[in-house]
């Protein structure tokens, strides 16, 4: 099951699935500020990828100290289908009123950027900071796709930005939200 919407030139989809399965230009990693791996979606990609993408997020560290959240970063895909891997870390949840909103709206920009600057065509995002990291998923969603849907207004070089939902249930949330910001036709 899918779900696509097309915002300017690019693409919108929605689809239930591995995130470390998918043949997009990049893939984002729901990291954390060392890059040093964990859990979740990190771990799973980092086991999928090889050790060349732990050995690159390594050296970044050694020059970038750690990186904050809210920002992103770019190494190869390894042995992924992908050929590149964005890192970026979202914000932990502590009840709303610490900036959270703005730090995850920035961590999808600041991949988008980077996956644009890059000259790559299509990415695959996971549902950032919605694990470990229990921002509430409804909010979560919302963030992702309406910023997603902003930059696509802003900027044509993407051909297709995609959101890999785990389970059913995340699926069910981001295809009801995409629904309710998405303009209906007139008439
Ligand atoms: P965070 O620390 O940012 O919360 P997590 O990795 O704990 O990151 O969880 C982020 C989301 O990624 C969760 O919704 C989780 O269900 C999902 N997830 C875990 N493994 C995968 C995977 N292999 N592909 C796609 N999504 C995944």
């Amino acid at each position: 099951m899918s779900v696509l919407v097309v915002v300017n030139e690019t693409r919108l989809v929605l689809i239930q699935g591995d995130i470390t399965q998918q043949a997009t230009d990049a893939i984002v990693n729901a990291a954390n500020s060392g890059l040093m791996g964990g859990g979740g979606v990190d771990g799973a990609i980092h086991r999928a990828g090889g050790p060349i993408i732990m050995e690159e997020c390594r050296r970044i560290i050694e020059k970038i100290g750690r990186l904050p959240a809210g920002k992103a970063v770019i190494t190869s895909g390894g042995r992924l289908k992908a050929k590149y891997v964005i890192h970026t870390v979202g914000p932990v949840w502590h009840g709303g009123r610490s900036g959270e909103a703005e730090t995850l709206v920035s961590a999808y920009r600041e991949s988008l950027k980077l996956a644009a600057a890059n000259g790559l065509k299509s990415i695959s995002f996971p549902a950032i900071s919605t694990g470990a990291y229990s921002y509430p998923l409804e909010r979560a969603a919302r963030v992702a796709l309406a910023t997603a849907m902003d930059f696509a207004r802003g900027d044509d070089s993407l051909q297709e930005i995609r959101f890999v939902l785990y389970d059913s249930y995340s699926y069910q949330v981001y295809a009801d939200i995409l629904k309710e910001l998405t303009p209906k036709p007139e008439g």
